[in-house]
């Protein structure tokens, strides 16, 4: 793909319904919330917009496997919630890009493993294990950005994309 002028804000409004609308048509049991805080601010940016909604698409399909799998748990009161949020950094020009769950978390022993090629803790079938690499090379390659994650197991998880803008 080529590089084009995108409006992210659009970009994850558009992709985190598309993997809520895409998990709901595989399984009708599925369910959770999902909210945007999408920062008006943020210009437009020169990426791939197809290799970005495959991003993006990836982090919100394991942000809400994760909290599907918190919800089968059976925790009183539990309200499973997918976010993202987009805030654009004037004084660096970076847009900083925000996917977080209340899902169970990744256990610290997981933690560095996470973007290794076929590293999955899905069970035969579910993950191949290879979206979060491909996140990272999209990114951290193909775009000159950064890609981290917090979390902690049992409370969520949160990965954090800064992009600059040029
Ligand atoms: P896959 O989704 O196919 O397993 P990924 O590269 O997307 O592969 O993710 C690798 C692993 O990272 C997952 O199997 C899971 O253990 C962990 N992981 C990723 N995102 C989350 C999340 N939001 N919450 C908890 N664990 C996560
Ligand atoms: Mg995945």
């Amino acid at each position: 793909g080529q590089k084009e002028e995108t409006d992210m804000n659009d970009l994850a409004d558009e992709y985190l319904r598309l993997s809520y609308h895409g998990l709901r048509a595989k399984d009708k049991t599925f369910n959770a919330d999902f909210k945007t805080h999408l920062d008006p601010k943020v210009p437009k940016v020169s990426i791939v917009p197809q290799d970005f909604g495959r991003v993006l698409l990836n982090l919100f399909n394991n942000g809400f496997y994760a909290v599907q799998q918190k919800a089968r748990m059976g925790i009183e009161g539990y309200k499973p919630l997918v976010e993202v949020s987009t805030e654009f950094v004037e004084k660096d020009q970076e847009i900083v890009i925000k996917v977080s769950d209340n899902g169970t978390g990744i256990p610290e022993s997981v933690k560095n493993k996470i973007f290794q090629p076929f590293f999955t803790t899905k069970p035969t079938g579910q993950g191949t294990g290879l979206g979060l690499s491909l996140a990272y090379d999209i990114i951290v390659k193909g775009h000159n950005g950064t890609l981290e994650v917090n979390s902690k197991e049992g409370e969520g998880t949160e990965f954090v994309i800064v992009i600059p803008v040029n």
